[in-house]
């Protein structure tokens, strides 16, 4: 079969879209790598799924997140792809008959996050696996310069190696040219021997805004504006919940309908909610930036940005949900400069110094049982902390989690160090360099929103697409 017949038979479409043709020529019949930066909804997964289904080795889908793997593998299921994925919310024994599917060829399609690699009984099995392609879904996680960085995802050369150096595809929706030179050394290859498909950013259909706010009243008529202006699904990110809670409560007063969704709602709230909105039956989420990953759904028609997010990358990730039926939708910046101190704040706890992370893992280390009893406000009393807003101690017991230094969780009382502190986090060069970085990322939102030139311009600057052209949809183009 070639890749058309396995577009059709498979997943039912008549035609490749964009560059999906090229790209999964260059897998399957040229054999060499290729980078995919495409925007969100652009159609990445079949640049890989099509050369699974072509091969006859099997194909490994290395993904950062396990809610994300489900549903994927769940839509392949259902058109009877057979695909699979272990991860740690899978029974050891399921584990076990799924990679022995994998093994003997039965399962084409295995999806694993790159934390399975740091377990030697997946190791040595997969060894052994006849392995035609690699693909590396979300790569600007390998880069520590992308918005979302995983240390495990950095490792990816090695695991390349150890599964014999085979044929790979990354594929980003967001990467900035630091980040593309980043993720092909971290993967292990050469720049000449990786193509890199760029598809711009794309998405004409989403109207691109950014208003400047002073206060409450304002940002209420904005989000009037917008609400009864596109009438549909939207979706308000907040980075505060306190924020979120607020303008929840004024929204209401002003009987605006909505739902709100955040990070300390239970999962079992959060999920209902998801549904609802999938279903269509709400209109309208306030969220913070914990809602969003695997939101496929076609008809959202606006997005706002209620504070000033982060970085273009995840400002750019979040308003791709928009408008993926191609029907015209807007994405709103309320740009509020007392916000930027809100992300400054953010930026500092989010950077703890070498210091500060040596400390907290000397008291990890000797005073465990004291952790146990006391919790994290055990280490933040130890490091007198005077600001209440101040999270480094959540950041180091995250980070120390994400490069594998500690196992288990605090809340559990399973809590335990397994390796020495990582360089990484005991350089305060490099440390520092984060810093800047988040700075940096920041900034550019604040140029985003200063642009005097087309919006769409200023972003795929941004990501290295030189050639684009002016929107005629964006509030500078008009
Ligand atoms: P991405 O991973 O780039 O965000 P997906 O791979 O999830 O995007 O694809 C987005 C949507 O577009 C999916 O619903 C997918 O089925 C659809 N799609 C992808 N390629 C095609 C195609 N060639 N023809 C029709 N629909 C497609």
């Amino acid at each position: 079969m070639n890749g058309l017949d396995v577009l059709k038979k498979y997943f039912g479409f008549d035609d490749f879209r964009g560059k999906q043709a090229e790209i999964i020529s260059r897998i399957v019949s040229e054999r060499k790598h290729s980078l995919v930066l495409m925007p969100t909804g652009g159609g990445k997964s079949l640049c890989y799924q099509v050369p699974a289904l072509m091969f006859d080795g099997g194909t490994i889908v290395i993904s950062p997140l396990i809610a994300l793997m489900q549903d994927q593998v769940d839509t392949l299921k259902r058109k009877n792809i057979p695909a699979d994925f272990i991860n740690s919310t899978v029974k050891p024994e399921q584990r076990k008959k799924r990679l022995e599917s994998f093994l003997s060829g039965k399962t084409k399609m295995l999806y694993v996050t790159p934390e399975r690699f740091r377990k030697p009984e997946f190791v040595k099995k997969i060894k052994e696996a006849n392995i035609s392609l690699l693909a590396v879904d979300e790569a600007h996680c390998i880069s520590e310069w992308g918005h979302d960085f995983r240390p495990d995802y950095s490792r990816i050369a090695e695991f390349r190696e150890l599964i014999g150096n085979p044929l790979t595809i990354a594929l980003t929706a967001t990467a900035t040219p630091e980040v593309q030179s980043d993720i092909i050394s971290k993967l292990g290859l050469i720049p000449d021997s990786i193509k890199i498909f760029h598809e711009g950013i794309q998405r004409p259909n989403l109207r691109l805004e950014a208003v400047d706010v002073y206060d409450e009243p304002e940002i209420l008529k904005e989000i009037k504006r917008i609400v009864s202006t596109y009438k549909g699904s939207g979706i308000i990110y907040f980075s505060l919940i306190k924020s979120l809670e607020k303008y929840s409560q004024l929204l209401n007063d002003n009987g605006i309908h909505h739902s709100i969704y955040h990070g300390k709602l239970e999962a079992k709230a959060r999920k209902a909610i998801q549904r609802k909105f999938l279903s269509g039956n709400e209109d309208l989420i306030l969220a913070t930036n914990a809602f969003g990953m695997g939101i496929d759904k076609p008809d959202i028609r606006f997005v706002i940005h209620a504070e000033v997010p982060s970085s273009i990358e995840s400002y750019y990730q979040e308003i791709g949900r928009a408008g993926r039926d191609g029907k015209d939708s807007v994405c709103l910046l309320l740009y509020n400069q007392n916000d930027l101190y809100t992300q400054m704040e953010f930026i500092k706890w989010s950077n703890p110094d070498a210091d500060y992370y040596s400390r907290v893992y000397d008291i990890l280390k000797s005073e465990m049982d004291a952790v146990y009893s006391f919790g994290a406000d055990y280490i933040r009393e130890k490091m007198s902390h005077r600001d209440r807003n101040d999270f480094r101690v959540e950041t180091v017991l995250a980070m120390l989690d994400r490069y594998g230094a500690t196992e288990g969780s605090l809340e559990k009382n399973t809590l335990k160090i397994v390796a020495p502190l990582p360089h990484q986090l005991s350089d305060d060069q490099s440390l520092k360099n984060k810093l800047l970085s988040d700075n940096k990322k920041l900034l550019s939102v604040v140029n985003y929103f200063k642009t005097i030139e087309c919006r769409r311009i200023y972003i795929s600057h941004y990501f290295g697409f030189p050639n684009e052209k002016e929107c005629q949809n964006c509030d500078v183009c008009d």
